[in-house]
């Protein structure tokens, strides 16, 4: 029965909505009524007390904020988009990191976000216009048929690969993790088969991402905890990513969760652990500077 009772430990994170509140009115709002604090490592990300239920608060219903994990909340700030920018969000519903790539950008320069699913695609939109983002084009198609020379694509400078996986990083939501038995990262044989296509679909989004001539910044994440899903996608693009001129960038340095050490470049890649930090999840960074052969001015 113990292992039935609700985590108390996870703080409950918020996440501002810059574009229509500050952090610190958002902080002074709800400091009226809860205890709050800045996280130290994520710019506009407030932390609560664990149980905290916001879901029908005023600012959550004006999408001022959004209830979104701390390590959800690290994708975008991992891709760093300029305002001005143009990126591309090639799996984007429910939209919670398009409407943060929208924040970071403050509204100005473009995001195309791309969604496959009909159904989601109602979802992304709704949360574009709850964040009040204003520059965000949706393409409701495969991101794989999306042709990377296409002139349209052509000033892409960001792309953000966000693809499905299994969420087994999430599921310890179900408190698998208090029970005797839970391992971290364990395999049944039949989900293998599942992760194995699921893999093969995030390796030909991640690669597909790489393809575009323009693309100085590609982040890939999951909110997986297995390795299959990612370090080893990673590996298996690599060669191709540094024939391109890319390479692994470190998202968040000071976070000290990084890849499984089953390939030379893991401490590059950066892991939240399902107990540790009540989220599992992977981040991946590859950066090329494309502009390095222009004189300076
Ligand atoms: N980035 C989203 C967010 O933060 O709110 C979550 C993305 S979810 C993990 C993955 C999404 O990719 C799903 O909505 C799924 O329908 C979509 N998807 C799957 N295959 C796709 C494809 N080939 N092209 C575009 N979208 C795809």
């Amino acid at each position: 029965l113990m292992a039935l009772q609700p985590d108390v430990s996870k703080p409950r994170y918020v996440r501002v909505n810059t574009l229509k509140l500050s952090t610190e009115a958002a902080s002074d709002e709800l400091g009226k009524h809860y205890k709050v604090h800045k996280d130290d490592l994520v710019p506009d990300l407030l932390v609560l007390p664990p149980g905290t239920d916001l879901h029908d608060h005023h600012l959550v219903k004006n999408g001022s904020v959004l209830l979104q994990g701390k390590a959800s909340s690290m994708v975008a700030v991992a891709l760093d988009p300029r305002p001005g920018w143009e990126v591309l969000d090639a799996c984007s519903a429910p939209g919670n990191k398009t409407v943060h790539l929208a924040a970071l950008m403050r509204g100005e320069g473009k995001i195309i976000a791309c969604e496959q699913n009909k159904e989601r695609v109602k979802l992304l939109e709704y949360t574009i216009k709850q964040a009040g983002a204003t520059n965000v084009e949706v393409l409701h198609e495969d991101f794989l048929t999306l042709s990377p020379v296409d002139p349209s694509y052509s000033k892409v400078r960001g792309i953000l690969v966000d693809p499905s996986c299994s969420g087994s990083g999430t599921a310890v939501d179900r408190l698998d993790h208090l029970l005797p038995s839970y391992q971290p990262g364990h395999v049944d044989p039949g989900e293998i088969h599942r992760l194995t296509k699921l893999a093969a679909f995030q390796k030909m989004a991640l690669e597909h991402a790489l393809s575009f001539p323009g693309v100085e910044r590609v982040v890939y994440s999951t909110c997986s905890i297995h390795q299959i899903e990612n370090e080893d996608v990673i590996n298996s693009v690599l060669p191709l990513a540094i024939s391109q001129g890319f390479e692994l960038g470190t998202p968040f340095p000071q976070w000290t969760r990084r890849g499984l050490p089953v390939i030379e470049q893991s401490k590059h890649l950066l892991r939240a652990d399902p107990v540790e930090d009540k989220e599992g999840f992977f981040i991946a960074l590859f950066v090329r500077s494309i502009h390095q052969s222009e004189p300076h001015q």
